[in-house]
């Protein structure tokens, strides 16, 4: 048995054997700090989870255990538990074989033989740590999934929605110029009517990585709105410049040389719509404002395929 008797202070048994029997039986760290921080009492389980023996133990201090507590810290928290009574707190303890232990501290003041003490229970939170995390990582998962389209990897629509209305707001309090691209495949029923809907799909997949790798030094999102189609938001870009982006993209498709024996050049090509602008300062209403972007680049989009497709026709906004 190791450290002071401590007599049970109620219960019918009033077996001072029970008691220390108890505080070694139990899980947690019972650890008594004095007020230098040094250890003076702790219990089996402290020396089986920091690898110490007690005689060990009692050379040293807090500040040698928890790799977050110097003398002032110390000395607040022995302050703070002179002001409250008990404290609860999360650490860590570094263990003799360099571990650093998570832990749960609940701190008492006690005063046993007229001397104050920090009498605390100390509990080992590796676990519960590694499951938050476990929670965490999977919650990230879960929301990556709920931003991206399954077929392509690109963001999705969800994504898209979120995204332009955050672009515009930023937009609007920078003063900054905004500008949108929608893309449409061309001829795209026929290419999977030729050529079946898994080359169809592989081509969208295709599609939306050229689109994508072409825009990402522009910063912003490439998202699939839906079908063969993709928005594009390019933050910080007027018309002039999303214009150049834009003939970026359809030279990348270009390159890709898709073969598409139903469309006129023999290959896959996407005609685009695109609209800029650039808000007025103050503030104004995110919702209208990305309502009439999506709205023009779409109409310029139309104009692009009743005028030939495979081109990009640009303008609107406000
Ligand atoms: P346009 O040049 O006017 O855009 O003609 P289009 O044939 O591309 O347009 P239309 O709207 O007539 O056809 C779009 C086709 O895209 C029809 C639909 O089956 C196909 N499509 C939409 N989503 C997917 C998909 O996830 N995978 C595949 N393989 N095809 C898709
Ligand atoms: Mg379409
Ligand atoms: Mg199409």
């Amino acid at each position: 048995m190791e450290g002071a008797i401590i007599p049970l202070q109620s219960g019918r048994l009033k077996d001072p054997v029970l008691a220390q029997f108890s505080i070694d039986a139990v899980a947690d760290m019972i650890i008594w700090l004095d007020q230098d921080g040094r250890y003076v009492f702790v219990n089996k389980a402290t020396t089986q989870l920091l690898g110490y023996s007690s005689e060990e133990l009692t050379t040293r201090t807090v500040c040698d255990m928890d790799p977050d507590v110097d003398a002032a810290r110390w000395s607040a928290h022995w302050d703070e538990l002179g002001r409250l009574g008990s404290v609860m707190l999360e650490t860590t303890n570094r263990a003799k074989d360099g571990t650093v232990i998570p832990v749960e501290v609940r701190a008492t003041m006690v005063t046993y033989r007229g001397v104050k003490y920090n009498c605390a229970i100390v509990r080992d939170i590796t676990e519960r740590r590694r499951a938050e995390a476990e929670r965490r990582a999977l919650t990230e998962r879960i929301r990556q999934m709920s931003m991206t389209d399954g077929l392509t990897g690109v963001a999705n629509r969800r994504c898209f929605d979120e995204r332009l209305a955050a672009y515009v707001e930023e937009a609007d309090a920078m003063g900054r110029p905004l500008s949108l691209i929608m893309l449409d495949v061309d001829h795209f029923k026929s290419f999977n009517d030729r050529y079946g809907h898994l080359a169809g799909d592989d081509c969208l997949r295709r599609v939306a990585g050229a689109v994508e790798d072409t825009l990402r030094p522009a910063g912003g999102l490439a998202a699939r709105y839906g079908g063969e189609e993709f928005a594009c938001i390019l933050p910080g870009v007027d018309g002039v410049e999303a214009l150049r982006w834009a003939q970026r993209v359809r030279g990348a498709l270009h390159a890709l040389a898709i073969p598409h024996e139903g469309a006129p050049a023999g290959y896959v090509t996407a005609s685009m719509g695109l609209a800029s602008a650039r808000p007025s300062f103050p503030l104004k209403t995110p919702g209208p404002w990305t309502v009439a972007l999506v709205a023009a680049a779409d109409a310029c989009l139309y104009r692009a395929k009743s005028e030939g497709r495979d081109r990009i026709v640009a303008g609107g906004g406000r």
